[in-house]
C-alpha cells in the first residue's frame, strides 16, 4: 500500500478526508506541522507528500525529499508560490494539485469583504452587542454604480466579475491574457495604470509570480483614487504591506480587506490566542478601523473543502499508479 504523509492538517482536514478516503488504497499519516527544512525528516519513508498553501518547499526541502526517494507532490490547492518549480522540475519531481475547487467561495468571500466594509459590518456587530444603537460612524457607500478593477480575471476574478455585475457595478479589468466571459459580460479591460486611476474597488485575483510581486506598492498607491477600497483574497505577497500602511494613515486608502497577509505563515491557520504577536506590522494594520483582516478562510467552504479532498485523491490515486493525468492537474504540465 503507497504511503502519504500530509503536511499542515488541521482536524477538519481529517475530518473531511476520512469520508474520502474510506476506500482508497493508500494510507495516509496526518502531521499538523507545516512542511520546513525543520520538518522534513517527518517524510522519510513515504511514497509522496501532501501539502497546503504555508508549508515551504524550498530548494533544500526538495532536496532533502529527493533523498527519501520522494517524487510525488501534492497540493491540496491552486496556488504553487511555495514550491520552487524550476528546482522541483531538475530533481525529477511531479507535483499536482488542485487548480479549481470552488471560485465562488474565495469570490463570495471577497463581496463579504467588501460588504463588511462599504458597511461597517464588523463595527455594528460589536455596537449591537453592546446595547449601542447609534448610527453615528457608521455611515457607507453604496456598491451600486460604483467602478471595481478586477486583477486578475480567471476562475475567482470571474466569479468576483459575476456578483459585482449583479451588484449594477462599473467593470474594470487588468490580466495579460484577456478572458472573453469578462468581455461577453460588460467588463472593459484597460491597463493597470487606468484601472488605479479610476477604480473606486480593486480586487486582486492573479497568482504571485515575480511580475506581480507587491503589484500594489507605493507607486501604484499614488496613482489610485483617493479613499480606494483594496481587497486581496489572492496571495499576500502581492501587496507591499509596509506601502499600504502609510497609504492607510494618509487617507489615501480608504478600505483595506485582507484574507492574505505576506507574512501570514506561522501566524494564520493557529491559534495565537494566547500568545504575544510579534509581528508589528501586522499588529498596526489590524488596528485600522477601515480594515478588515480573515485568516485565509476564502477557501474554506464545505463545498470547496469536499472537492479539494477527492481532486487531491484521485491526483495521489492515479500518480501512485503511474496512471495518465489530466495535464490542468499537474504544473508544468509534466
Ligand atoms: P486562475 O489561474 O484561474 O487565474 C489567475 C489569472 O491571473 C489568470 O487569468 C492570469 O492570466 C492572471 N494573471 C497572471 N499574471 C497577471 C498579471 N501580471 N496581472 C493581472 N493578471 C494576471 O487562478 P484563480 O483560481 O482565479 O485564483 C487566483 C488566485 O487566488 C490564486 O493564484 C491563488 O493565489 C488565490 N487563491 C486564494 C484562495 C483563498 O482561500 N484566499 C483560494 C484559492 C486561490
Amino acid at each position: 500500500m503507497n504511503k502519504v504523509a500530509v503536511f499542515s492538517s488541521k482536524r477538519y482536514d481529517r475530518k473531511i478526508a476520512d469520508e474520502h478516503i474510506q476506500s482508497s488504497q493508500i494510507e495516509f499519516t496526518f502531521f499538523e506541522s507545516a512542511l520546513s527544512e525543520e520538518t522534513v525528516h517527518l517524510a522519510e519513508g513515504y511514497d509522496a507528500i501532501c501539502i497546503f498553501v504555508n508549508d515551504e518547499a524550498n530548494e533544500s526541502v526538495l532536496a532533502t525529499l529527493h533523498s527519501f526517494g520522494i517524487s510525488i507532490i501534492a497540493l491540496r490547492c491552486a496556488g504553487y508560490n511555495n514550491v520552487d518549480i524550476k528546482i522541483a522540475e531538475k530533481l525529477g519531481f511531479t507535483i499536482c494539485r488542485v487548480p479549481e475547487y470552488s471560485p465562488e467561495a474565495v469570490a463570495e468571500h471577497t463581496v463579504g469583504l467588501m460588504l463588511t466594509l462599504s458597511r461597517k459590518f464588523h463595527k455594528a456587530y460589536n455596537r449591537v452587542r453592546e446595547g449601542n444603537f447609534a448610527l453615528d460612524g457608521l455611515m457607507g457607500f453604496n456598491l451600486y454604480q460604483k467602478t471595481v478593477g478586477i486583477i486578475g480575471t480567471g476562475n475567482i476574478g470571474i466569479a468576483t466579475l459575476k456578483i459585482m455585475n449583479g451588484f449594477g457595478c462599473r467593470i474594470l479589468c487588468s490580466d495579460p491574457v484577456q478572458n472573453p466571459e469578462a468581455i461577453k459580460l460588460g467588463a472593459t479591460y484597460v491597463n493597470l495604470d487606468t484601472l488605479f486611476k479610476e477604480a473606486d474597488i480593486i480586487s486582486l485575483h492573479c497568482p504571485l509570480l515575480p511580475q506581480t510581486q507587491h503589484i500594489i506598492d507605493k507607486d501604484a498607491i499614488s496613482k489610485m483614487k483617493k479613499g480606494v477600497m483594496i481587497i486581496n483574497t489572492s496571495r499576500g505577497g502581492l501587496i507591499d504591506t509596509k506601502a499600504v500602511t502609510k497609504g492607510l494613515k494618509k487617507g489615501q486608502i480608504g478600505y483595506l480587506g485582507l484574507d492574505v497577509y505576506e507574512l501570514e505563515s506561522g501566524l494564520f491557520f493557529e491559534d495565537l490566542s494566547e500568545e504575544i504577536i510579534q509581528d508589528d506590522i501586522f499588529q498596526r494594520l489590524t488596528a485600522f478601523s477601515n480594515v478588515m483582516v480573515t485568516g485565509h478562510q476564502g477557501f474554506f467552504t464545505v463545498e470547496a473543502l469536499n472537492t479539494i479532498a477527492s481532486t487531491t485523491l484521485n491526483n495521489l490515486n492515479a500518480l501512485l499508479n503511474n496512471e495518465p493525468l489530466n495535464p490542468e492537474f499537474l504544473i508544468g504540465g509534466q
